[in-house]
């Protein structure tokens, strides 16, 4: 079978799934342990049968809220998908010290607008691992499937939510990448969650907004805060970070500190005053 184009599949309502699914295509789950992944694997085990989806986490190691893992896991677990961790060789704060050493005058953390940690830590790793199972399972249609909302920024918003990826589309594989849950806001995401029965991770109820690193470079003020206030020994090796190398982490160009509002000290303090 010959799927070559952009639009092929593609309807004014989204892709022909059912069609996808007679063509054997094989449905993978970018599942990051967050509320979208979660709430995305949740409408698409409803459409899609067991034997035509695979679920992915791209473990970041101590970066990562603890727990985002087994969420995933247990959710696929649960449904009977086969689960698949994808791990980078460096860790974010490695890939931070060895751009330090080999470039020290230029930023040493990603920057927002190439995000060489989504692609080097994510992106990568999680192709590699979907190109093996493929290939070892005999599929050779694939669409990866990311919990990307257009609520969420004025770039996702622009997001197509159907597309062709060109550079997997080789060797006799065709490969589409899909935002099933594009259009839906965060409220109707919880709520899809507590339809299913289901608990998103315990960082929403300690007042995260959205999940991954800990420390994204792109996060809110909130979100760094929670997470210095429960992460205070990681919160004090990015703080050593931005100041062994003379850059700051977040797109602001605000350190970490100015941004948290907490030294290393008062994070660890408070976190020693609120742990039972
Ligand atoms: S969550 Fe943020 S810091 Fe982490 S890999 Fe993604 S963009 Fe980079």
């Amino acid at each position: 079978m010959n799927l070559r184009t952009q639009l092929d599949f593609f309807h004014d309502a989204g892709p022909d799934v059912p069609a996808l699914v007679a063509a054997g295509a094989l449905f993978v789950v970018n599942h990051s342990g967050g509320k979208d992944s979660q709430a995305m694997l949740i409408r698409l085990i409803e459409q899609v049968p067991a034997s035509n989806l695979l679920v992915v986490h791209a473990s970041l190691g101590e970066v990562e809220w603890p727990g985002a893992l087994e969420l995933a896991q247990q959710q696929a677990e649960a449904a009977g998908l086969p689960f698949i961790v994808a791990r980078a060789g460096k860790t974010f704060l490695e890939l931070v010290q060895h751009r330090f050493e080999r470039y020290p005058h230029a930023p040493s953390f990603p920057q927002a607008g190439n995000r060489q940690c989504t692609s080097d830590l994510k992106r990568g790793p999680i192709e590699r691992e979907i190109r093996r199972y493929a290939k070892a399972n005999g599929f050779t249609t694939i669409i990866t499937c990311m919990g990307l909302r257009a609520s969420e920024s004025a770039g996702r918003a622009k997001a197509l939510p159907w597309r062709l990826n060109q550079s997997g589309s080789v060797a006799g594989r065709t490969w589409y990448e899909w935002l099933p849950i594009h259009t839906l806001f965060t409220s109707e995401v919880f709520a899809i969650i507590r339809e299913a029965g289901q608990v998103p991770h315990h960082a929403y109820a300690l007042g995260n907004e959205r999940l991954s690193c800990c420390f994204c470079i792109m996060a809110s003020q909130n979100d760094l805060r929670n997470a210095a206030l429960h992460r205070p020994e990681l919160y004090a090796k990015y703080v050593a970070l931005e100041e062994s190398t003379g850059y700051t982490m977040h797109m602001s160009r605000k350190s970490l500190p100015e941004l948290t509002g907490l030294s290393v000290r008062q994070a660890q303090r408070l976190h020693e005053l609120n742990t039972p």
